[in-house]
């Protein structure tokens, strides 16, 4: 492989080069605008570039499920490599993932380009003054050596792509919080320990038919910080559209219908954490994914994508002052936000109107079905207002806990706190503590695994106060500190990508004790004649409840589980919430 990477050398020298090398083409250019980088050719290409110029390196990360490392390509003018310097110097971080969807290979080829053109171009070289750009090449490493022409029935190129499935035939980008694959415990590695300001993630966009090449989506507005989150919709996206704009490329935010074609309206896309840009807002970076849009030809895809990351520099290399005092105020959150929103819905009452460049939508019969079809007319273009909707409303949000507390019992969960650089601390002794304690008192189940989970969804609680026996070593979490979002979003159960939602806490919806109703009915009589307060409330039961009331077990039951017998674990959800400032035994 190595041979023909060789062969990719071009033997062009570029006139505006700063230092007098040998300009590297991408298989990409090799191939004008047909070809899209294999996984060796990427990674050989850095390599080739990095010995070039020693502002880039190559950092040989964590394992992904292929069982080869996550690399991540660094781009650092001032040669430090280092996040910590980059801190102290007042620089910010932009990180670039590629090929989470190995089909969707737009940014592995533009990001190849980029990289060399920013340590060779001079109008690009100055931009880094501020700026360390971190890139994975290929996040799914996995996907991208499952090479094939035919997956991405709908695309225009390139002539062969990867597969969205990864090893484990996981779509990587539904991940981030379960992280049942490797490549997301990497890369979540390589996130906290560069905590980027910025990032973008590549794809390529299924769906309706419209003039765009690129379109886009930040992370949602209404449930990102609220500090950064106007900055970003009020200064940063106006430049970014306007940029792309001047460049040629006109953008439109990602269509997702309201119904059926976009002139019914488009709605703003609700990423929660399992997603790519979802994950990275919790730690307050800015996130932003990128749609190219299949049907438009594969050179047109990636030079917007190319267009579209240097845009982004030019903007965040800007020195701005509103922008720095926000990152940080935002980053130290004030002891208001003792009470945060966990889930949202969408306000369709307020929408926005935008101008879209589509194509009419039409029907015609089915040469297939002889029913009536949808097409879009390309030769029918249109620019017209469409009503976009992108405002979510808090439907639930919960009380800051001063602590949460996990029995080490559950180390799945305490080991991805960790990887997330959640503060936390281990109990030194065994200790009694009094914690408020949810019951899951209801919810559903997806009825076919879905990315390798029976996940749960409408999940709702009860609470109460109880004082709970933990052991030394279990985990005490802090709350108002680094990673508040992530920690509130995985740790309360009714959260939709709550670490209860993805099964990591199945165990206590089985209860384990149970009784042979034939001794239990004098127990349970005895029980009835002593507690009045009992008796009244079966007998309110049965009234509410018709089949109750026919229903000689089910009484037994309810007995049963109103009494000291039925066991206080079942339902009883693990993780406790502290909700008092107190002092605890803790260790390292
Ligand atoms: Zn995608």
């Amino acid at each position: 492989m190595t041979k023909q990477i060789s062969m990719l050398i071009g033997i062009m020298f570029a006139s505006f080069n700063i230092i007098a090398q040998p300009l590297i083409l991408t298989p990409f250019e090799i191939s004008k605008g047909k070809n899209t980088a294999t996984y060796d050719e990427c990674i050989t290409y850095y390599k080739n570039l990095a010995e070039q110029h020693d502002e880039i390196k190559v950092f040989k990360c964590g394992p992904t499920d292929i069982g080869k490392p996550l690399h991540l390509i660094v781009i650092d003018k001032d040669k430090d490599f280092n996040r910590i310097n980059t801190y102290k110097k007042g620089k910010r971080v932009i990180m670039i993932n590629n090929g989470i969807h190995p089909g969707e290979p737009d940014g592995v080829d533009a990001s190849m380009m980029f990289v060399r053109d920013i340590v060779t171009k001079p109008e690009f070289h100055k931009l880094l003054d501020n700026v360390v750009i971190i890139v994975i090449p290929i996040y799914n490493i996995d996907g991208a050596l499952n090479r094939n022409s035919t997956s991405r029935v709908n695309q225009n190129g390139p002539e062969s792509f990867g597969f969205r499935g990864n090893a484990a035939n996981l779509d990587l980008n539904r991940d981030f919080i379960k992280c049942d694959s490797k490549n997301a415990r990497s890369f979540e590695e390589i996130f906290q320990k560069w905590k980027p300001d910025f990032l973008v993630d590549t794809h390529v966009s299924d769906g309706a038919d419209y003039q765009y090449t690129m379109t886009y989506f930040p992370t949602q507005k209404d449930k990102f910080n609220p500090v950064l989150s106007t900055w970003m919709v009020d200064k940063f996206q106006p430049q970014l559209d306007n940029k792309m704009k001047e460049k040629g490329v006109p953008m439109c935010p990602y269509v997702n219908e309201l119904k059926t074609t976009p002139d019914s309206g488009i709605v703003g896309f609700m990423e929660s954490p399992r997603y790519c840009t979802g994950y990275a807002a919790l730690f307050d970076c800015i996130a932003l994914c990128t749609e190219t849009h299949m049907l438009k030809p594969f050179d047109k895809r990636v030079d917007a994508t190319y267009k579209f990351i240097v845009s982004l520099l030019e903007i965040v290399s800007q020195k701005d002052n509103e922008y720095d005092g926000k990152k940080y105020f935002a980053s130290s959150y004030p002891v208001e936000y003792y009470q945060l929103p966990i889930n949202w819905k969408l306000d369709t009452n307020k929408f926005d109107i935008i101008n879209f460049m589509g194509y009419e939508a039409k029907y015609k019969p089915s040469e297939v079905s002889g029913f009536p079809r949808l097409y879009y007319d390309e030769k029918a273009p249109f620019t017209k207002p469409i009503r976009y909707y992108n405002n979510y409303i808090v439907s639930d949000s919960v009380k800051v806990p001063y602590y949460y507390i996990i029995p080490q019992a559950w180390s799945k969960a305490i080991d991805l706190l960790k990887l997330n650089g959640i503060g936390l601390k281990r109990l030194s002794k065994d200790t009694i503590i009094e914690v408020s304690s949810y019951y899951i008192k209801d919810y559903e189940t997806s009825k076919r695994p879905y990315e390798n989970h029976y996940n749960h969804y409408n999940t709702k609680v009860t609470s109460n106060t109880q004082m709970i026996q933990y052991y030394k070593g279990d985990i005490v979490i802090f709350t108002h500190t680094y990673g508040m979002r992530y920690v509130m979003e995985t740790l309360e159960p009714t959260a939709p990508d709550s670490y209860f939602n993805w099964n990591f806490f199945d165990g206590i919806l089985m209860q384990k004790e149970w009784y042979s109703d034939y001794v239990f009915e004098d127990i349970a009589a005895n029980l009835l004649k002593k507690d009045k307060a009992l008796k009244d409330s079966l007998e309110a039961a049965k009234k509410n409840d018709p089949n109750l009331a026919k229903d000689g077990e089910a009484q037994l039951a309810w007995v049963y589980h109103h009494s000291e017998y039925y066991e206080k674990t079942h339902n009883r959800y693990p993780v406790g919430r502290i909700m008092k400032e107190v002092s605890l035994p803790l260790g390292e």
